[in-house]
C-alpha cells in the first residue's frame, strides 16, 4: 500500500517535471533559433558555436528523458557538428546558413506529437488550438495595416505590425512569429524596395505569406524563390487568407505519416521500419499476406511501401486486392524492389500502384520519398473531405464522421454530444453587407470553433451557415458550458463592410447521447436539429439542450 503510494508519488514527480519542462521548451527552443539566426553576422562565430554547443548539448541529454527523443537525437547530431567545425577550419556563411534552419527544425521536434491513433487521418483538426497563434504582418500602407491587424485579430490572431522589413528583421532577435505576412512592392528591384537580404527572418525558417498586388509569373517566381507558402493578391480577400493561414499551421502541427511496410525479409523491413519510426513516422510491417485487407483496415496507413517479388504472392497482386476496395482506390502504393528493368517495372505498376522506388535506397532518400508522397495524398484528401471557404469537414463527410464518432462512443462507454450551429438573420447579412462579407462571417464561425474545441472533437460544415461539432466525451452540461461561451464570444466579435460595423450571433443546438441512449446517427442529429430550432424559437442568440420530453420541431428546422 505504502509502495504504491510512493510510486504513485513518484511517478507524480515525473509528470509534473515532464509538463514543467514542455512547458519551458518553447522559450528555449526560440532562443536557440535567434541565437542561430545570428551566426552568419555574428562577429566571434566561435564564441556563438560554443553557446549553441552548450545549449545543444543540455537539450540532447534532456529531451530522449522527457519523451522527446527525435528532438534530442536531432540536437546531438547538431552539436557533433558544432563539435567539429570547431576542430576545424570555421563553416563559411552557407554552412551557417543552412545550420540555422536546422535549428529551427528543433522546434517541430520539440512539439510533442499529437495523437496518432486517430480513427481516420483527415478527420481530426490539428490546427494548434488554444494557443494565441503570433503573426507578423510587414504593411508600409498604414490603411491596409490597420484593416488587416483589426481583422486578423478577429479571427482571434495576436498580430504585431511592421512598417519595414528591416524593422522584422530586427525584430526577430528577440521574438518570432508563427507566420510572416510580407506585402511585396515589386515596382522596386527586389523585396519592399530593398535588396536587403532576409537574413535573420531567413534563417528562422518560419512560414512566409506574400501580398501582392501582382497576379504575373515573374512575381509569383519572386516569391517562390523565397520560399512564400502562399501568395494573396491585393484587395485581400480575408477568408482566402485566414484559410491560408489555418492550413500552414495545421501542415505544421500534421499528424505522425503512417506507413505500413510490405516486406518478405524480415530484417530488411525492420530496417526500413526503424528508418522511417526515427523521422518520427508511425509504421507498422504486415505480417501475413493473406490479412493485407484486415490490416489496411486497422491500422489505416496513408502509404504502402510495397515489396514485388516475395515468395507466396507478388507485390502487384497484393496491390490488385486492395485496389479491388472502393476505399482504398487512392491509398498511394510505392513499390520498393532491387528490380531495375524499366519493362518489368511499368508492368508491375500497371497493377495499380502508384510509383517505383529502387533498392537500395539511402536512409535519407526512402524518408523523402515516403514524406512528400504522404503530404501529397493528404492535400488530395484534404480537398475530397474538407470545404474550401472554411477547411472544416464537408456536409457528407461529417456525417460519416459522426456516425463512426458515435459507433466508438456507444462500443467504449462513453457521452457525446453533438452541437448543431446556425448564424442568426444571415440573409440579412448577405443583404446588407455582401456576400463576399457574408464568407467573412461563415470563416470567423470556424475558425472560432477550431480554436475553442479540442483536438479530439470534429467539425463541419454542415450547410451554408450551418455548422456541427462532435464532442466525443463530453456530456451536456459541459457541452452547453463550451459552446455557450462561444456563442457569447462570437457576438461581441466586431465585423466590418466599409466605414460600417456591425455583429452578428449564433443559434445553438445540442443533443447528448446520456438523454437519448437509444439514438444514434442521425436520429440523434434530428434532436439536436430539434433543439436548434427552439434555439432559433426562443429568441436566437442562445444555446438550448435537446431533452426526451421537448415537443415535436419540424422536419428542417435550420
Ligand atoms: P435564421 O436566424 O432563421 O437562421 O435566419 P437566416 O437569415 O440565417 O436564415 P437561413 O439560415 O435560412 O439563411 C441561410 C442563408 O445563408 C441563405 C444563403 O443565402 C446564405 N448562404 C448559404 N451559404 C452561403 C455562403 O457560402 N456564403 C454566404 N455569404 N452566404 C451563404
Ligand atoms: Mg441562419
Ligand atoms: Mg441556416
Ligand atoms: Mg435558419
Amino acid at each position: 500500500m505504502a509502495e504504491n503510494e510512493q510510486q504513485r508519488q513518484a511517478l507524480a514527480r515525473l509528470q509534473a517535471l515532464r509538463e514543467d519542462y514542455l512547458a519551458r521548451l518553447p522559450k528555449e527552443l526560440a532562443e536557440l533559433r535567434c541565437l542561430a539566426a545570428r551566426l552568419p553576422q555574428a562577429p566571434q562565430i566561435a564564441d556563438t558555436l560554443g553557446r549553441l554547443l552548450h545549449r545543444l548539448h543540455k537539450l540532447a541529454g534532456s529531451g530522449g528523458s522527457f519523451g522527446l527523443p527525435e528532438l534530442s537525437h536531432h540536437a546531438r547530431r547538431l552539436e557533433r557538428q558544432i563539435q567539429l567545425w570547431l576542430d576545424s577550419p570555421l563553416p563559411n556563411q552557407a554552412e551557417l546558413a543552412a545550420f540555422a534552419g536546422e535549428i529551427g527544425t528543433l522546434a517541430e521536434l520539440g512539439r510533442p506529437r499529437c495523437r496518432s491513433g486517430a480513427a481516420w487521418v483527415g478527420l481530426s483538426h490539428p490546427l494548434p488550438r488554444q494557443e494565441r497563434v503570433h503573426l507578423w504582418l510587414v504593411e508600409d500602407d498604414p490603411q491596409l495595416a490597420a484593416t488587416l491587424v483589426e481583422q486578423l485579430a478577429s479571427f482571434g490572431y495576436r498580430v504585431t505590425r511592421f512598417c519595414w522589413l528591416a524593422e522584422a528583421d530586427q525584430a526577430c532577435i528577440h521574438d518570432i512569429p508563427d507566420i510572416l505576412l510580407l506585402d511585396m512592392i515589386l515596382e522596386a528591384d527586389g523585396v519592399h524596395g530593398t535588396k536587403q537580404p532576409l537574413t535573420r527572418l531567413a534563417a528562422l525558417a518560419c512560414p512566409l505569406i506574400i501580398i501582392s498586388e501582382r497576379n504575373d509569373f515573374q512575381s509569383r517566381v519572386r516569391a517562390a524563390k523565397l520560399g512564400a507558402e502562399g501568395y494573396i493578391l491585393k484587395p485581400i480577400a480575408m477568408p482566402r487568407l485566414v484559410n491560408r493561414i489555418s492550413r500552414i499551421l495545421e501542415n505544421r502541427a500534421s499528424p505522425p505519416e503512417r506507413v505500413l511496410i510490405v516486406e518478405d525479409d524480415q530484417l530488411l523491413a525492420d530496417h526500413y521500419r526503424l528508418v522511417l519510426e526515427h523521422a518520427g513516422m508511425t509504421v507498422d510491417i504486415l505480417q501475413q499476406p493473406e490479412l493485407v485487407a484486415e490490416t489496411v483496415f486497422s491500422f489505416r496507413p496513408e502509404l504502402i511501401l510495397m515489396d514485388l517479388y516475395m515468395p507466396d504472392y507478388s507485390g502487384p497482386e497484393l496491390a490488385g486486392v486492395l485496389r479491388q476496395h472502393d476505399n482504398w482506390t487512392g491509398l498511394p502504393i510505392v513499390y520498393l524492389s532491387a528490380e531495375t528493368d524499366l519493362g518489368r517495372q511499368i508492368k508491375a505498376l500497371q497493377s495499380g500502384a502508384d510509383d517505383f522506388l529502387t533498392k537500395p535506397i539511402s536512409d535519407a532518400q526512402l524518408v523523402a520519398a515516403v514524406r512528400v508522397r504522404v503530404k501529397r495524398a493528404r492535400v488530395l484528401m484534404s480537398q475530397i473531405n474538407q470545404d474550401s471557404l472554411t477547411g472544416l469537414l464537408k456536409h457528407a463527410t461529417i456525417k460519416e464522421a459522426v456516425d463512426m464518432a458515435l459507433a466508438n462512443a456507444h462500443r467504449d462507454g462513453y457521452p457525446i454530444t453533438l452541437a448543431m450551429l446556425d448564424i442568426d438573420f444571415f440573409k440579412h447579412v448577405n443583404d446588407s453587407y455582401g456576400h463576399a462579407t457574408g464568407d467573412v462571417v461563415i470563416s470567423a464561425v470556424a475558425m472560432l470553433l477550431r480554436q475553442r474545441l479540442r483536438r479530439t472533437d470534429i467539425i463541419g460544415r454542415y450547410g451554408g451557415e450551418e455548422f456541427l461539432a462532435v464532442l466525443p466525451g463530453c456530456d451536456a452540461a459541459s457541452a452547453h458550458r463550451i459552446m455557450d461561451k462561444i456563442r457569447q464570444d462570437f457576438a461581441q466579435l466586431p465585423f466590418s463592410q466599409g466605414d460600417t460595423g456591425f455583429t452578428c450571433t449564433l443559434s445553438v443546438g445540442l443533443a447528448c447521447t446520456v438523454s437519448f441512449p437509444a439514438d444514434i446517427g442521425a436520429k440523434l442529429l434530428a434532436h439536436a436539429d430539434r433543439a436548434l430550432y427552439m434555439a432559433k424559437h426562443g429568441g436566437r442568440n442562445q444555446t438550448r439542450i435537446a431533452a426526451p420530453h421537448d415537443p415535436p420541431g419540424p422536419e428542417h428546422s435550420a
